[in-house]
């Protein structure tokens, strides 16, 4: 495709978000099934309505610039959900597998907010507020989501995982730091998953 300017670049964004999106969609009620927690699930159930959404904004962004979604793979999606297929997969104590699923998921989150921070700053200079706003909103969304995961995270499930560490391996797997999935909530490995 030839991209001779700036929107021509912000078309390639939101067509890459939007298969990032419909990839999350088919992925995330799987993720939702498999966790334990109660809280995460309906945090993750809200998010595939809200991505639902996004989709269609995406699709409403590129329709009023004549352009229509599809034609775009986003391999960077595809390899953060193959991640977390991954860690579906392991053979993980309930709290530890949704700790994982929470990481995993967080990555993908951070993925869709570098790609409408863009997307919103290209619009905004292109003179296009339609599509700032619109845009705005689903970066406000992945926003919150981040932080609600961050929230369950450090209140719960993590503190969960490091209490089933305790348990299983005592403390030689926090002072050799294996046990960076979790982490107390004081310490500095839950306080890298924090922002
Ligand atoms: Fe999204
Ligand atoms: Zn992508
Ligand atoms: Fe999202």
């Amino acid at each position: 495709m030839e991209m001779s300017n700036l929107q021509d670049l912000l078309v390639e964004n939101l067509k890459d978000l939007y298969s990032a999106e419909t990839q999350m969609l088919k992925a995330l009620p799987k993720v939702a099934k498999k966790v334990e927690n109660e809280q995460l699930r309906e945090a993750l159930t809200m998010h595939v309505k809200e991505t639902e959404q996004q989709v269609k904004r995406l699709e409403q962004v590129l329709g009023q610039m004549g352009e229509k979604p599809g034609g775009k793979k986003c391999h960077g999606m595809e390899g953060l959900l193959e991640e977390n297929k991954e860690m579906m997969e392991e053979d993980a104590e309930p709290e530890v597998m949704d700790a994982g699923l929470i990481v995993g998921c967080q990555k993908a989150e951070h993925y869709e907010i570098a790609g409408y921070g863009s997307a919103v700053t290209f619009a905004k200079l292109l003179g296009n507020q339609e599509a700032a706003r619109l845009l705005a909103q689903s970066l406000d969304e992945e926003e919150r989501a981040d932080k609600k995961l961050t929230q369950i995270a450090e209140t719960t499930i993590n503190v969960e995982a490091a209490d089933s560490s305790d348990d299983a391996e005592e403390a030689t797997t926090r002072s050799s730091g294996r046990s960076n999935v979790g982490g107390r909530k004081s310490s500095s490995s839950s306080r890298r998953s924090s922002r």
